[in-house]
Order: structure tokens, then sequence, then C-alpha cells
């Protein structure tokens, strides 16, 4: 007889299911001790996979196998408490539950109909969100504005550049597109390079966005962006979208909201992303980094970063909702509902895609598990670490803050200058005990130090510091030799 049922039973879930979450607790165990990078070249993973799919199913124990014996070898821990490169993107226990639940579920949240409590605890969330992290009000629900969670910030600032697109034209550009509009939108020059490609996508293009000059501290130079607007507006061009950065990729800098919000006017739509140093405004004494923030129109961070909260997941909140409906929302008949009619939310109206994840639970799992105060703590502690890895820096003979610390973000090089400075990143980074990447800040080759992985203690910032500091060490004894 042929076999008709080829699905795992629930019995085989149970079990699997068990060794996959112990494999995981495990995971956190073992990583710490393992090179942060691994070390593969390009095509070594695809070579050891079979050339062909499988004809017939397997026991799901060979695929355990072979996740071990295949995929680890491959992996960059961004786990591990050794990572401290580009940004963090931590995760904890509580939250990989949340996504196994959402997993189980298997629902689609795409209009409140279509699973009510997906969207309704996603509202809640993102107004709860509001309170913990100190927002403006007109950030909530409740009034015209809200939240809504996206998946990534490249995706919350395309959202945003669109609705200030169609604000900007009238409710014109969805229907007769921007040619001749003559739109300009602005940003700074350490912008993150999502706000460029949603200018591409949205139709704005290079040339139409301006990437204003900085101050020393790598904030936006504000008197320029004052000057690049009239000069626009002198050439019959229509300034209509700023991003503002609060915590900027390279080097956390931080736009001044109030300056930027000096320039405003109605015509002109203010987008603030504070994709990773958001988080730290769950601690009231780092909120001043929002001031002027009650003038955007919008605003992302993204808890996937430094919240505790696997990827994907995006805070975004707009201030004036109808504008972003009115930018994105299309309703087909198959799509309408009496509760959307009655004023229901369908967040499918709020995002690029239809579809969407159940992503709200591992949020509310996170909140509800740390607590406002569990959460405090923790960032505080990743800043403490950070504070005295930056007091290393400053008390060593071999190397040099190039700017002042920003929340966990420490940008340093060596004093002899950017060869020797990328010698000790790549040594270290080989050693496979730690993990740094870097930037360029003023022509000045710079590692930076970012300090959020769940399970960083001070000996692994210390340790991470001791290989920096050996490191310059034997390339001062092979150079003076
Ligand atoms: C990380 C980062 C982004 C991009 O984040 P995604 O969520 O991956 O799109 C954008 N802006 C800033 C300031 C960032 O730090």
């Amino acid at each position: 007889m042929s076999k008709t049922n080829y699905h795992m039973t629930a019995d085989e879930f149970r079990k699997a299911g068990r060794e996959v979450v112990d494999w995981i607790a495990d995971y956190y165990e073992w990583v710490e001790s393992h090179p942060v990078v691994p070390s593969v070249a390009p095509g070594d993973i695809r070579a050891s996979l079979p050339e062909h799919p499988p004809q017939s199913g397997e026991p799901f124990a060979s695929l355990m196998t072979d996740v071990d014996k295949l995929i680890m070898p491959g992996i960059t821990h961004w786990q591990s408490p050794n990572f401290f490169a580009y940004f963090p993107s931590n995760t904890s226990f509580p939250s990989i539950l949340g996504e196994m639940m959402a997993a189980g579920m298997g629902v689609q949240g795409m209009v409140w109909k279509t699973s009510p409590a997906c969207t309704e605890l996603e509202t809640h969330v993102l107004d709860w969100m509001v309170e913990l992290l100190g927002l403006p009000d007109r950030f909530l629900s409740q009034g015209e504005g809200g939240g809504v969670i996206q998946d990534t910030a490249s995706s919350a600032v395309l959202c945003a550049l669109l609705a200030a697109r169609e604000r900007a034209t009238e409710g014109q550009s969805n229907q007769q597109g921007i040619q001749d509009r003559k739109l300009v939108a602005y940003t700074s020059n350490q912008a993150h390079s999502s706000v460029q490609k949603a200018a591409r996508i949205a139709g704005i293009g290079d040339e139409s966005i301006r990437l204003i000059g900085v101050n020393a501290d790598f904030s936006m130079d504000v008197d320029a962006l004052r000057d690049a607007i009239q000069t626009d507006r002198e050439n019959g061009l229509r300034p209509f979208f700023i991003s503002a950065t609060v915590g900027t990729t390279s080097s956390m800098a931080m736009d001044s909201l109030t300056e930027i919000a000096s320039v405003l006017d109605e015509s002109i739509w203010l987008h603030v992303d504070a994709a990773m140093a958001g988080s730290a405004t769950v601690c009231p004494e780092h909120r001043s980094i929002h001031n002027g923030l009650e003038q955007a129109d919008s605003y992302c961070f993204n808890p996937h970063k430094w919240l505790f909260t696997n990827f994907d997941c995006n805070c975004f909140y707009v201030a004036d909702r109808s504008a972003l409906l009115g930018a994105l929302a299309i309703l087909p008949e198959y799509l309408r509902t009496a509760e959307h009619d009655a004023g229901a939310i369908d967040y499918r109206d709020w995002q690029i895609p239809l579809g969407r994840r159940f992503r709200a639970l591992k949020l509310w799992f996170v909140l509800r598990h740390y607590g406002a105060e569990g959460l405090q703590a923790h960032i505080r502690q990743h800043l403490e670490l950070a504070a005295m890895f930056e007091q290393y820096v400053m008390e060593s003979d071999h190397f040099e803050l190039i700017i002042p610390r920003s929340l966990n973000t420490v940008c340093f090089a060596h004093r002899e200058g950017n060869d020797w400075t990328e010698a000790i990143l790549e040594q270290v980074n080989r050693s496979g005990k730690m993990y740094v990447s870097h930037t360029k800040l003023n022509d000045r080759y710079t590692i930076r130090m970012v300090v959020g992985q769940r399970t960083t203690e001070e000996r692994h910032v210390r340790g991470a510091w001791e290989l920096l500091e050996e490191a310059a060490m034997r390339l001062k004894e092979k150079n003076d030799a």
C-alpha cells in the first residue's frame, strides 16, 4: 500500500519540539566558547549540501544532525557575548517562545477580521511602547496617529516617504505619479542607506535627495539644511521630506530634532529614525535624545536591535494616520469587511506587503517578562560596560577615541593611523574570540565597539579590550624590530 500521509504527527512534533528547545538552550551555553566568525570561504557551505532535493522524506534526527554538521560551521554568532560588530541584533528566551507560538498559530493579520487579536494586541503593545519610551502622545492610537510593527527600519522610512509624497502632492501622486513634481528630500550624509533606497523606490531618485553635511559630532548641520532648502525653493523645487537620525549607524551621532524642527513648515514631513538608540529611552535619563520629537510626523525604532526581541520587529509611528492610509490603502472587494467599514484597523493599509506575521506576540512576551524595570536594568548594564570600555581607550597608550562615546557605541582608532588600526581589527577578528567592525570618520579608519548582546558581561568587554591591547603591542614590537 502506498503511503498517503506524510505529515509529522503531533506526538512526533512534541518530541522534536522539545529537542529543538533543548538545542536552542544548549546553543547559548556553547556559543561563548566558539569563534564568533566562521572560517569558511564563499561556496564552502553550498558545496557540502546534496546536489538534489530529497526524493523521500527523512527522519527529523538527520535534520538535527545536519544542522550541527553542515550549517553551524557557517554561522556568524550574532548571539555570542563576544559579538560587538555592526549593531546588536539581540534576542531573549521570552521572545523566542513568542516567535514559536506565532509560528504555531500561523495566522495572517492583514486585516482585523483575519485575526482580531493579532491586530488588537499590536495596537495595544504599540501604545504601551509610547508610554515606556516617553514618546509624544500624538503617536498613540486613540488620537489621529498610531503605531504599527514593520519588518525593518528600511520599510518604515519607505512608508513615511510615501505618506509624505502623497501629502505633498495633495493626494495626487498615487494617481498621476510624480513626474515633474520636483520633490526634494533631505537627510544627513551620516544617515542610513535605507533613506536613499526608499527615495529610489518612491521615484524621488538620488538626484533629488540632499545628503546634508554634518557638525564635528557628526550630527546634521542644520544651517546647511536650512540653506539647502532655501536654495531648492529658489530654484522652483519642492522640499517635502526630512529624515533625521537619532543614533547614526556609523557613530551613534544624534541629530538635533529641536533644531531641525525650526526649519519645518506644513509642507515638509519630518521622519525620525532611531533604529538602535530608541531602545535607550526606556531609561528616563536618556530621553533627551528625543527632544523635539513632538514636531515629527513619523518615528521608528527597532526592538530587534537592542530590546531583546528577535528580528524582525520595528515599531513605526505616525502622528496622522490618514496620510499613511492615503498613500497605501487600496480596498479590493475580496478584502472588504463590515468591521473595516465600521473603522477597525486593517494593518495591511499601514505597510507595503499584504500579509503580516503576528509579531506583537513576541514583543508582548518580552515586555511582560522583563517589565520596564528589567529592560532599564539591562540597558543600563550595557551602557556601564560601554563607559568602562571608553575609559580603557582614554587611558591607553595605543588607542584614542575618535569622538566621545555615544550611548553603547565607542569609536576609536590606533594613534599610528589607518593601517595600524585596520591590521589590529583584522587580527582580533581572526582570533575568533571577538568580533568588531569598522567605519570611516573624517577619513580615519575607526573601530566601532558596540555593547548590546543579551549575554555580554563585564568579563567579555574586558577580554575584548585585552585582545586589542595585545594586538597593538605585538604590532608595535614588529614595527620596532
Ligand atoms: C540598523 C539601522 C537601520 C536599518 O535597520 P533595518 O531594520 O535593518 O532596516 C536604519 N537606520 C539606522 C539608524 C540603523 O541603525
